[in-house]
């Protein structure tokens, strides 16, 4: 029965992880993980979840009964003010149905199982960013999906390629599925302005397309929730009827918790029936109920405003880090005169900095000092820290001069 099965090729991340894992250098810098460290090197609990851990398992009521098959309220009805603001009208009109996943990882397969089945048309393709998070492609294809890809980065100024990306979405067939980043595109750091999100908005109108939204970093890209959430509400506003992935990993560091939701913004209340009975039935054949630990962990800080405001205060920290790491980057390579030009590092926003590094010089980086990213030159900027900020910018600068 096993005999035929090819071997499927390795995860990249994960294969780049158990190498840097491997190697006992004390040089070796992981700038390939996607996930918060602390000026330490270590993974940070945050002290909100810290909070909110303790309050939970002194309630005599704990218990680790299964959630209901829509996951559990406080979570679904808390990170739905969140995604959409408090005063969503869409929310008040409730034609919004969110249901727990299994993580944004969870909420892009559900979204690409419920796309396969009520996709209108029913032969859409979907569209993914050139390039994207590497689990897209393989989710939407996983799920039955043909994909394509839409122009985004442009390659020589590491900015963003609007002019291709729009052109990309105008050829399409009308109603495709376009899976767009709310905000802190991964792996580039490149987020179109509000602007170009209004120009996305009026050719995804014009072409009829159905708007995907994959939300991993709302408040870690920016430190403001409602600034990530820009483009999700402007398109809410604009009357498209959408579908928005919510990761909890990164911005309240729940990673290994599997924290998430997937919302579907419906036309009128009086379609949420259908597609939330739909969407409870898919979610019940491959999870049965979501994951409850994060999940309440996440409901008492969404619920609580002390607890909330904290963890505002939490994510501002994260993402002020980062921000901090990436000036420090630019000025030390700006300062030891390392070639060409570095600005791209404090402009792309988020986790992540696509630093134009070419495939060899990434080799090398990893082969000579102990440097790991991935293939296509991105960092984790999170992995980056006082201690070892010095010596990431002098690696860079030896192996661009070679
Ligand atoms: N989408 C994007 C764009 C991401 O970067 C990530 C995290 N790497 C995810 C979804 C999902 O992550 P998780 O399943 O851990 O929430």
């Amino acid at each position: 029965y096993f005999a035929n099965i090819p071997q499927a090729p390795p995860d990249g991340i994960l294969k780049l992880s158990v190498m840097s894992k491997a190697d006992p250098s004390p040089e070796k810098v992981d700038l390939g993980v996607g996930a918060y460290r602390d000026d330490a090197g270590s993974p940070w609990v945050l002290p909100v979840v810290n909070k909110a851990q303790k309050r939970l398992e002194a309630d005599p009521a704990f218990n680790h009964e299964y959630l209901a098959i829509g996951g559990l309220p406080a979570l679904t009805g808390g990170a739905q003010s969140l995604m959409f603001g408090a005063d969503s009208p869409a929310v008040d009109e409730r034609r919004v149905y969110s249901i727990q996943t299994i993580s944004g990882t969870g909420a892009n397969m559900l979204a690409a199982v419920f796309l396969k089945q009520f996709g209108q048309p029913q032969d859409a393709a979907v569209y993914i960013s050139k390039p994207t998070w590497g689990n897209h492609r393989s989710i939407f294809q996983t799920a039955g999906h043909e994909v394509r890809e839409y122009r985004y980065c442009n390659y020589d100024t590491l900015g963003l390629d609007i002019d291709g990306m729009l052109a990309d979405l105008r050829a399409a067939p009308k109603g495709q599925i376009v899976v767009l980043h709310a905000c802190a595109h991964n792996p580039t750091g490149i987020d179109p302005t509000a602007a170009q999100w209004q120009q996305i908005a009026d050719v995804m109108a014009e072409r009829s397309h159905f708007p995907f939204f994959d939300c991993a970093y709302q408040g870690f890209a920016t430190g403001d929730v409602d600034r990530d959430a820009y483009a999700v509400r402007l398109f809410v506003s604009r009357g498209f009827e959408l579908l928005v992935a919510q990761s909890f990993a990164k911005n309240m560091g729940l990673y290994g918790e599997r924290t998430g939701c997937l919302h579907a913004v419906t036309q009128s209340a009086d379609l949420v029936p259908a597609v939330s009975s739909q969407l409870n039935r898919l979610s019940r054949a491959t999870i049965s109920t979501a994951s409850a630990y994060g999940a309440k962990v996440a409901g008492v800080v969404l619920q609580d405003p002390a607890l909330y405001a904290e963890w505002l205060d939490n994510m501002a920290e994260m993402s002020s880090r980062i921000k901090t790491m990436r000036d420090l980057l630019r000025d030390k390579l700006v300062a030891l005169g390392t070639p060409g030009s570095w600005d791209h590092v404090t402009r792309q926003i988020g986790m992540f900095s696509f630093t134009g590094l070419s495939k060899p010089q990434v080799a090398a980086l990893k082969e000579q000092y102990h440097l790991y990213m991935t293939e296509d030159g991105r960092i984790s900027v999170a992995g980056l820290n006082s201690g070892n900020i010095d010596y990431v910018a002098r690696s860079i600068d030896a192996v661009v001069r070679n």
